[in-house]
């Protein structure tokens, strides 16, 4: 017997809808790639994204079509995304740093048919242009007096894109699990993989996320996206935001300390969200400038491991809630959000602490296990570590063109190749990435414990901690370390700090100073690069 109840598809464009009725005047605000800062609002968005969708239909961009758009968080671009989903294409967000060769692997890949960009990246789309196979028309996102003269096939300025297309343009109808947005994982090993979600996905994603106990964002926030929406949907937070009516507020190509602190400032922002790397250049800024955060409630941290001495900056000094998450671009991207729950909020601040660096629990429709190396369940102790496995309905279940089917098993789970426990309270702790763990005399070692600790150290900037070979142990831990402008730190200052701090035989075998770190195109230490450099290290340990 089947409920009778409406059957109301969940389709992306309706948060569009949903915001430009209930939420008309909460503004949309953007730094644009001309400099000047740009106001709008919900209600203003809407109709042009209808337009854009019209626009895209009278090109023959029609159901199951991906479009690609290669640009910074704006108006324009969230616009576009609404559009393209409206007439049911697919937004596919490429990210500008990667390789040219490897963004045109990934448009000729997804048969992209149309690009929009940034005029940043005019230089870039001209290059790539002539290898893309598929795409007909070129759309910069900017108005006619700011075109870019580059011989670019039927290229258009997105403002006469969409100046006489239709702002009533009736979006169309189809099912919910229609493909909706396309990402491609940064492909540390072999290459990039597509993520397709759906518009099911995209929106049951965005209300999990939204809950009071995993982002919390509400109608009366001011978000700053710092991440980008061409990293696994900016974090949902072009979904979020106009679900709830939050404002948003978009830095567009400027992510330097200054540029960031200024729209904190300016737009009363009280909830943001990026990477580590992010919020290392904003923290040096106030405090090179004695600045403080007065409407910041709350950051969320991500992407990759959030340091301690980190979260204490934020809460202590600048009394900043943060929210360390966890996630995967196969995941929508979040998995778990580090709220404190109720048996842990009143506890004493530094064992709080100890929770709030964990990556968080899982909220409603993700559901997670470890497990050993022959795929048995591992106990939730808190200390047994294994292959993190998921599933739930904002979770891939496949790559597009069924690449990568190994990660996928028969029960649904998703491996996502990290390494973690899980604890009684439901708490998640990443202790590595399955391929960064460094396998000492049969045991494992953290890297990315090590690096946490290592970077509360005053002088360092950046660390990163490999696995090199060793004749006795298999592999011994090299911790490789940026020290910060004007500092210095000796290796045996380095050691001495860690020390008591982790378990002895997890203690580095050596340090090495280097100017800069690799990162990947979603700002990640590239560990892959790191151990080329090292392949041929020769540890003073190795000789005993
Ligand atoms: P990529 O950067 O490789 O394209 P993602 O952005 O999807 O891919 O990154 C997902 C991976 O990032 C996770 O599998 C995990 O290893 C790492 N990661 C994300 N958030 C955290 C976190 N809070 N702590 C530790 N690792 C994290």
């Amino acid at each position: 017997m089947l409920g009778l109840m409406q059957d109301w598809p969940l389709l992306v464009h309706k948060i569009l809808d949903h915001a430009a009725l209930y939420h008309a005047n909460r503004e949309v605000v953007t730094r644009t790639v001309e400099g000047p800062i740009h106001h709008t609002t919900y209600g203003e968005m809407a109709p042009r994204a209808r337009r854009v969708a019209h626009a895209l239909e009278r090109r023959g961009i029609k159901l199951g079509d991906r479009v690609a758009t290669l640009a910074w968080n704006s108006y324009r671009h969230m616009e576009t995304w609404y559009g393209i989903t409206g007439i049911g294409a697919v937004y596919h967000t490429l990210n500008p740093r990667l390789f040219p060769d490897q963004i045109v692997y990934i448009a000729n890949h997804a048969n992209d048919r149309a690009l929009f960009f940034d005029t940043t990246f005019t230089d870039l789309v001209v290059q790539i242009a002539p290898k893309l196979k598929n795409v007909e028309f070129y759309v910069a996102l900017c108005d006619r007096e700011h075109l870019p003269k580059a011989d670019l096939p039927n290229l258009i300025a997105y403002e006469d894109f969409i100046a006489d297309a239709d702002p009533a343009f009736a979006w169309k109808d189809f099912d919910e699990n229609t493909a909706c947005g396309l990402c491609y994982t940064s492909g540390t090993t072999g290459n990039p993989k597509g993520v397709l979600y759906s518009h099911r996905s995209n929106v049951l994603h965005a209300m999990m996320v939204a809950q009071a106990d995993a982002h919390g964002l509400s109608n009366k926030d001011s978000v700053l996206a710092v991440v980008p929406m061409f990293h696994a949907n900016a974090w949902a937070l072009a979904f979020e935001a106009p679900m709830v009516g939050a404002k948003i507020v978009f830095p567009g190509p400027k992510f330097d300390g200054a540029s960031i602190y200024e729209l904190l400032d300016t737009e009363k922002v009280t909830m943001t969200a990026a990477v580590p790397t992010v919020w290392l250049m904003l923290l040096q800024y106030l405090e090179e400038n004695n600045l403080k955060l007065p409407n910041l409630n709350s950051v969320l941290i991500g992407g990759s491991a959030c340091p301690r001495s980190m979260i204490e900056t934020f809460e202590k000094k600048y009394g900043v809630e943060v929210i360390h998450a966890w996630g995967m671009t196969e995941m929508s991207p979040l998995g778990t959000l580090g709220t404190m729950k109720h048996d842990i909020v009143d506890l004493p601040y530094e064992q709080k602490l100890d929770y709030k660096c964990k990556q968080g629990h899982a909220p409603f429709g993700v559901e997670m296990k470890i497990v050993d190396a022959e795929d048995r369940e591992l106990p939730r102790d808190g200390k047994a570590f294994g292959r993190l496995k998921v599933r739930g309905p904002a979770i891939a279940k496949g790559y597009m063109g069924g690449d990568g089917k190994d990660a996928f098993d028969s029960e649904g789970w998703f491996d996502t190749g990290d390494v973690a426990t899980l604890d009684p309270r439901g708490y998640m702790t990443i202790t590595d990435r399955a391929k960064d763990v460094i396998k000492s005399g049969g045991e494992w070692i953290s890297s990315i414990e090590i690096e946490n600790l290592a970077v509360g150290h005053p002088a360092v900037a950046e660390a990163a901690v490999i696995g090199v070979v060793h004749p006795k142990w298999d592999e011994r831990p090299l911790l490789v370390v940026v020290l910060k402008e004007g500092k210095t730190a000796s290796k045996d200052d380095l050691l001495n700090y860690l020390s008591g701090k982790i378990a002895k035989w997890w203690m580095p075998d050596d340090v090495a100073f280097v100017d800069e770190l690799p990162h990947t195109a979603t700002g990640k230490i590239q560990k892959s690069a790191l151990r080329e450099k090292f392949g041929s290290y020769r540890l003073p340990t190795a000789a005993e």
